[in-house]
């Protein structure tokens, strides 16, 4: 994740939402058949998936959605809209969470091609371009109960999948911010002013030696968060903290970096605004930053702050 986003934080979106939003619910609330159906084939590529929790009325409080399935014998009608769904316009398959009659939310498996299942492209993005985001939308698709996940009921379901997308998250982050510093570093070693390399005064150390110091503390909270992972005794607190930690860490550094490249810096010659400005996605994204410090608030005091 952090390679990719070296690259582009639109590329390691697609491939968050691929991996920790699509496969991982499969996987982890599926039932063996729709193991079999769908992960081989997202895998490989050869489908592509995308993920419906937000909703135009309910982003930070996914729990007031409004999408709903009402039983109809042999499949469920599926009703409602979601918005802001990375992959969505060229999407084979959507994973989307909506209330049963009981309004227990339910997670399921639509397919490209149910009547009444649509997915408009967003437009006017200046964040995160590289990535198609777009609305789902039912109008009484028919979904067939066995593209129901049996393994899950409730919020604890798109929660568990956030908690693996985060943890991502908090790794690709690094890797625009290190694209930034790159870029930051190589440019302070060939610009000259005032007779020598810009890089040579205090002031510019003082930039890059902080940018480094703030990447590696990054690197050493995430990695150390992947060894509790592993263990399966990383808290989604500790997941918020890294995710909010490292998201704030690289628009940090963006800006710095783009200090350092002076009047170059707003150019498309280099990385950096291409950087800020998915960063600004990326920050509000999978729990906004001032979520994810409510989310430590209420772990540290006790006290739940949303409400
Ligand atoms: C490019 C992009 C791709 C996305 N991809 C997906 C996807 O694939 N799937 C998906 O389901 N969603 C996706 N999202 C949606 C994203 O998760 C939401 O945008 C995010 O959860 C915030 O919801 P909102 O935009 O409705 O903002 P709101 O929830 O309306 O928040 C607006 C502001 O109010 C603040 N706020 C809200 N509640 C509180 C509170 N209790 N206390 C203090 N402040 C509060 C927030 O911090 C924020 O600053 C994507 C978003 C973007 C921009």
């Amino acid at each position: 994740m952090m390679e990719l986003e070296r690259g582009d934080s639109g590329l390691r979106s697609t491939a968050s939402v691929q991996s920790s939003l699509v496969m991982y619910p499969i996987y982890t609330y599926g039932s063996e058949e729709q193991r079999k159906k769908y992960l081989p084939k997202l895998a490989s590529g050869e489908w592509m998936g995308c993920f419906g929790l937000t909703e135009p009325d309910h982003g930070s409080n996914p729990n007031g959605m409004i999408s709903n399935i009402k039983d109809k014998g042999d499949h469920f009608l599926l009703n409602g809209a979601k918005m802001w769904i990375s992959n969505a316009p060229f999407a084979d398959i959507a994973v989307v969470w909506a209330k049963d009659e009981a309004g227990v939310i339910r997670g399921m498996i639509v397919e490209r091609g149910m009547p009444g299942f649509t997915t408009p492209e967003t437009h006017g993005k200046w964040s995160l371009r590289a990535s198609a985001t777009g609305e789902l939308v039912f109008d009484n698709v028919k979904v067939p109960k066995e593209n129901i996940l049996p393994n899950v009921k409730g919020l604890k379901g798109p929660l568990g999948c956030l908690n693996s997308a985060r943890y991502g998250i908090s790794w690709g982050v690094i890797g625009a911010a290190l694209d930034c510093y790159d870029s930051a570093l190589r440019y302070s070693q060939e610009r000259v002013q005032f007779g020598k390399p810009i890089g040579g005064f205090q002031l510019t150390q003082k930039k890059l030696a902080e940018m480094i110091t703030e990447i590696t503390k990054a690197q050493l909270l995430t990695w150390r968060l992947g060894v509790l992972k592993s263990e399966n005794r990383a808290t989604p607190a500790q997941i918020s903290m890294a995710k909010r930690n490292n998201v704030n860490m690289a628009l940090q550094i963006a800006r710095e970096a783009r200090q350092i490249h002076g009047g170059m810096g707003i150019t498309g010659e280099f990385p950096i605004m291409r950087h800020m400005m998915n960063l600004e996605s990326v920050i509000t994204y999978e729990g906004t930053h001032d979520i994810h410090l409510l989310i430590t608030g209420l772990d540290v005091t006790g006290f739940n702050a949303f409400e």
